[in-house]
């Protein structure tokens, strides 16, 4: 089952805050002078056009948010949004013709612009059409090898990577209860070959009567506990809420990371009032267990 098209949800807030803590760790990586490889498992379509007129224009309540912030900006929304051709100034009117940009980086894209020469790419992607749009987008890019395959096993073919460095994405759809079991196998697997990573995992946060809600698996608090408590490793789990704690349907979204970069608190601290704020749940909407020795 397929059925899941990110173009619909393309700079929603789970994009914004996903991709701005995305481009703070590939920015990470790239200040040491030396190659890594970026890992994305569950790529989509690399671009996608913001004034479709037929998606649910998550934007609106997403990137479409971000502007004149100004000085204000946190560094972590700035350089995000600088990199998505939006910077944060000026007023928004949400109106596409404002500062918006017209179409939307997603993660490939993203990496596409932070990978240097030297670095490498492989990202996985299923569904057929999304495919054929990620290789028009990065076909002609010789850092990235574009796999049709399934992300979730095709993973730990990779590991370790031959420059020692790499970046996992780890950003299913949770279409397929099986992933909610599939996703920390993996990730147990990829962390036993490969501890050293750096991996950036997805999950939603799905209140009563959510498509997912039941395919929880456990009951210790979702997905996120459950990546917590996969290894003790150096990891955080960060959670932004867009709605309140345990509303029907998607309320929010959560981060798990594994060897995040240690600069990475005090930006989340100073920008995930504003994102929660900006975006929906208000000032206190947002949880961050930082696990880091
Ligand atoms: N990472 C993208 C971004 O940030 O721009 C968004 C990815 S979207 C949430 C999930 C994508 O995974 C969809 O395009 C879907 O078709 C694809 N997909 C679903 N199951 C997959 C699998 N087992 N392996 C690879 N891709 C899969």
């Amino acid at each position: 089952m397929l059925s899941y098209r990110h173009g619909f949800h393309a700079g929603s807030a789970a994009d914004v805050f996903k991709h701005s803590v995305l481009v703070f760790c590939l920015e990470y990586l790239r200040g040491k002078d030396k190659p890594f490889l970026y890992i994305d498992t569950h790529a989509g379509a690399g671009w996608y056009p913001l004034d479709t007129g037929t998606g649910s224009r998550g934007w609106e309540r997403g990137i479409g948010r971000l502007g004149g912030l100004g000085p204000e900006a946190p560094s972590l929304l700035r350089r995000y949004g600088s990199l998505c051709g939006m910077p944060l100034d000026g007023p928004l009117d949400g109106s596409l013709d404002g500062s918006l940009p017209c179409r939307y980086p997603g993660s490939p894209a993203i990496a596409a612009k932070l990978l240097r020469a030297g670095d490498r790419g492989a990202c996985f992607e299923l569904h057929p059409a999304d495919f054929a749009a990620l290789e028009g987008a990065l076909g002609g890019d010789r850092r990235f090898s574009l796999r049709h395959e399934d992300g979730l096993t095709g993973l730990k073919s990779l590991l370790p990577p031959l420059c020692r460095r790499a970046l996992v994405l780890i950003d299913p759809a949770y279409e397929d209860a099986a992933e909610y079991q599939a996703l920390p196998a993996a990730l147990e697997e990829a962390l036993r070959r490969f501890p050293a990573g750096v991996y950036l995992v997805w999950y939603p946060l799905l209140g009563p009567g959510a498509p997912g809600s039941r395919r929880r698996t456990g009951d210790d608090g979702g997905l996120g506990e459950i990546l917590m408590a996969l290894n003790g490793g150096n990891r955080c789990r960060v959670e932004l809420h867009t709605a309140p704690v345990g509303s029907p349907g998607l309320y929010g979204s959560g981060l798990a990371l594994y060897n995040p970069p240690w600069t990475l608190k005090p930006e989340l601290e100073a920008a995930l009032p504003v994102l929660a704020r900006l975006l929906g749940g208000g000032e206190t909407g947002w949880d961050l267990d930082w696990r880091v020795q």
